[in-house]
């Protein structure tokens, strides 16, 4: 058997699972991401059991057991009043019950334990993809110097605004929904002693508009802050724009004391609008398919866009085990079907499902997001 030689763009989380879980299933693999190197944004990433537990048979839970946290709980409370409306228990409940604990990281910390599961020459930084072409059997990645490289199937995974995606269906723009999010992280003494504070704790809003989200980072030594506001406009694009704390907490001032006092801690935040898409109804074209935000964007309300790479990554590398360049097209544009197939309902049901953000405000049934399997799913 020939293996396929598959180009991802983008090396995001999405990309890389792609890259280890492909090369676990024998396939040659070339990652071409457009930033010149990686830098070490200083953001978070809530992973929920069903994409750690994707991610151990990728050869990476170990590492990121080193530096994540494990909170204790999921817990929701409304935000004025702080009555408890649900309390799911995670750490070793939920690793007994779906095989893996829900983990808080450093995103880059998730970044680069999945770049040391895949040879240096694999990921090729600075090479921005500008379009992808159909040839009769595979795909041309077009590169921003005009560079062309031929493939047996190309996977974009270059994020909400994908290349490839616009290649395949056409350029549009996703819709801003109106919110902004504030990001910060602070050292744990600043609350230390504060009820619940090694928990996943979501202090909901009036409205869908305003939440404050707190779990712990780094083992417990940090603790990190999510919080949203309406704005009408937003332009700006990025993870670090800074953002105005006092008018962040102005627009909190009747929270909960307890809420209210994770914005005091924080000494400052960064801001990043929150954009969406509609569910597609195709993402495949040929040799060519999507996974990760290229495919289903979605808003953090569940905390389930990169989990959803994550899970598509597998998936993927699933459908193309034993799919050999020398069976030519069929297989191929077979295995991306099945891929598309699975996945796409699931990741349409969480899209439509973040947008409503009500995910777990109450009731404490989290088993449909979390009991997924991506490694044994049933591929139609
Ligand atoms: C505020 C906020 C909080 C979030 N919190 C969580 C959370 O707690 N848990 C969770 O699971 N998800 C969360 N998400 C969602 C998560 O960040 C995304 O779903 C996830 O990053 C998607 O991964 P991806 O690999 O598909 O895309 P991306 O992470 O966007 O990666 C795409 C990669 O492609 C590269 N690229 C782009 N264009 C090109 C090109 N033309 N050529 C080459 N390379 C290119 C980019 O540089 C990037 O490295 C959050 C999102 C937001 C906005």
């Amino acid at each position: 058997m020939s293996n396929l030689s598959i180009g991802i763009c983008g090396a995001g989380m999405g990309g890389l699972a792609a890259a280890i879980a492909l090369r676990q299933a024998g396939h040659a693999v070339r990652v071409f991401e457009r930033t010149p190197r990686f830098n070490r944004v200083g953001a978070d990433i809530n992973l929920t059991p069903n994409a750690v537990f994707a991610l151990d048979k990728l050869g990476v839970g170990a590492y990121l057991r080193k530096s994540a946290a494990r909170p204790t709980f999921r817990i929701s409370r409304d935000g004025i009043t702080g009555e408890e409306t649900s309390r799911l228990p995670m750490s070793s409940a939920a690793e007994a019950k779906y095989g893996a604990p829900q983990l808080t990281i450093h995103r880059a910390d998730l970044l680069s334990a999945m770049q040391d599961q895949v040879p240096a020459g694999c990921i090729e930084l600075g090479r921005a993809v500008h379009g992808v072409s159909l040839r009769d059997h595979g795909a041309t990645i077009r590169f921003a110097d005009d560079v062309e490289a031929d493939f047996d199937v190309v996977i974009g995974a270059d994020g909400i605004h994908s290349a490839v995606r616009s290649a395949l269906w056409g350029a549009d723009t996703p819709a801003f929904t109106g919110i902004v999010s504030y990001r910060g992280v602070f050292p744990r003494e600043r609350v230390e002693g504060m009820a619940d504070i090694d928990a996943f704790t979501k202090w909901w809003g009036d409205t869908g508009d305003r939440q404050i989200v707190v779990f712990p980072l780094t083992q417990g030594k940090e603790i990190f802050v999510f919080a949203t506001t309406p704005e009408e406009a937003w332009s700006a694009e990025g993870w670090t724009l800074p953002g105005d704390i006092e008018a962040l907490r102005a627009a909190y001032s009747d929270f909960h004391p307890q809420a209210r006092a994770l914005l005091d801690a924080c000494d400052s935040v960064t801001a990043s609008a929150l954009f969406v898409r509609e569910p597609m109804a195709q993402w495949a074209r040929g040799a060519v398919t999507l996974l990760g935000d290229a495919a289903h964007p979605m808003v953090p309300f569940m905390a389930q866009g990169a989990c959803m790479a994550i899970e598509d990554a597998v998936v993927l590398a699933r459908a193309l085990t034993g799919v050999s360049r020398d069976a030519r097209g069929g297989q191929i544009g077979e295995a991306l079907r099945r891929y598309e197939a699975e996945r796409k309902p699931r990741t349409a049901e969480i899209q439509r499902s973040s947008l409503a953000n009500d995910w777990l405000k109450t009731g404490s049934n989290a088993d449909w997001v979390y009991a997924y399997d991506a490694w044994t799913v049933a591929l139609p």
